[in-house]
């Protein structure tokens, strides 16, 4: 039996339950999780923004050890200590050719919250359920080989569950998507767990001024520790107003319109505006085009930090066992149980980054 969070339906708690967790099959792994964050993302598929087949299994940031590995798979055996990305892709087209596996165009089968070969691996007591990007609310999950990334056992698995999103997603989005350069100024807006692995990635990538913003004391009290060398209260100022020079990158981590639109606000001249947070499916937000014309501004998103798996994780890795990157300010230790209260906390908005511990 394995202990898993699962939605019934829409606007429901999660339902903490035992499931049977078939064995994995070709390409695939069964991992028993040893840690999972819980990531804002995934309050989108809760609350039915994002549309997902029922009963299911959510969570995409976890890290665990390989139990058992199904037929083909060379990447890991059992024993290994792995992270999981929640990303799959072909590496056969023509975004994967091109260096962009983040954005693989063969990555349909996942939104039918099943494996690659159409069918479930978990079994409750009324019948099967779905899959969800790893699944990893769950104290055994079973995953595409390929997510599985290969660490060192001696590593803490519960810092490095935040690897497979927040801090790629974070740091990623720094070196990958803006390409932040030493002396370059940088604006986060949302210290929750992408927005402060920003702020750690702006850091080591040398930026001069780091200013985190969000209208939680403790969050930004955090954003100080890892490296903001200023602070705004957004409850109390409005930063477009408060922050007039406007900075090189400003990266957006809460996905609402409201600060999206205060984040391309705080763009400087020839500086560019980069959107991490997801918006709700269909928001719209008004731009005045000619201010992005005639100073050489710019919009972009970025997803999963522009992840190439084997050569970002081995790289944020090192940086981690260097000390560069820092989770223990960020972790929050909770147990399956608490799970509700932690999505809780991220609705108010004052959750950093609720980590589940098996
Ligand atoms: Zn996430
Ligand atoms: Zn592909």
């Amino acid at each position: 039996m394995t202990r898993a969070a699962v939605l019934h339906e829409l606007h429901a708690p999660l339902s903490v339950e035992d499931i049977e967790v078939a064995a994995p099959r070709a390409g695939e792994v069964q991992v028993r999780l040893a840690a999972s964050g819980v990531c804002h993302s995934d309050l989108h598929t809760l609350n039915g923004s994002f549309p997902w087949p029922l009963p299911a299994i959510f969570g995409h940031e976890g890290a665990g050890v390989v139990e058992e590995v199904g037929p083909g798979v060379t990447n890991v055996t059992p024993g290994d200590h792995v992270i999981l990305t929640w990303l799959p892709y072909c590496g056969a087209c023509r975004q994967c050719r091109r260096g962009r596996p983040n954005i693989c165009e063969n990555q349909g089968w996942s939104d039918a919250g099943t494996m690659m070969d159409g069918t479930v691996r978990f079994t409750g007591a009324t019948g099967p359920i779905h899959h969800c990007t790893g699944s990893t609310f769950a104290e055994r999950t079973v995953v595409a080989a390929q997510t599985c990334v290969k660490v060192d056992a001696t590593l803490d698995l519960v810092d490095l569950c935040l690897f497979g999103c927040a801090v790629m997603t974070g740091v990623g989005a720094v070196r990958n998507s803006a390409k932040v350069q030493p002396g370059d100024s940088v604006a986060v807006v949302g210290c929750g767990g992408v927005g402060l692995n920003v702020i750690q990635g702006a850091r080591i990538a040398g930026a001069e001024r780091i200013v985190a913003i969000d209208r939680v004391s403790a969050k930004l009290e955090v954003a100080r520790a890892l490296g903001a060398t200023e602070v705004i209260d957004a409850s109390a100022v409005d930063p477009v107003e408060a922050l007039p020079d406007g900075f090189d990158h400003v990266f957006e981590a809460i996905g609402r319109t409201d600060t999206i639109e205060s984040a391309i606000g705080l763009v400087a001249p020839g500086g560019q505006a980069l959107l991490i947070g997801m918006a709700p499916v269909g928001a719209t937000i008004p731009i005045t085009p000619l201010d992005l014309t005639v100073s050489d501004r710019s919009i972009r998103g970025s997803w999963y930090g522009g992840v190439v798996p084997e050569r970002d994780f081995p790289l944020l890795v090192d940086l981690y066992r260097a000390g560069e990157l820092r989770m223990d300010a960020i972790v929050q230790r909770i147990t399956l149980d608490d799970i509700n209260a932690a999505f809780e906390g991220l609705r108010r908005g004052d959750a950093i980054r609720s980590v589940i511990v098996y």
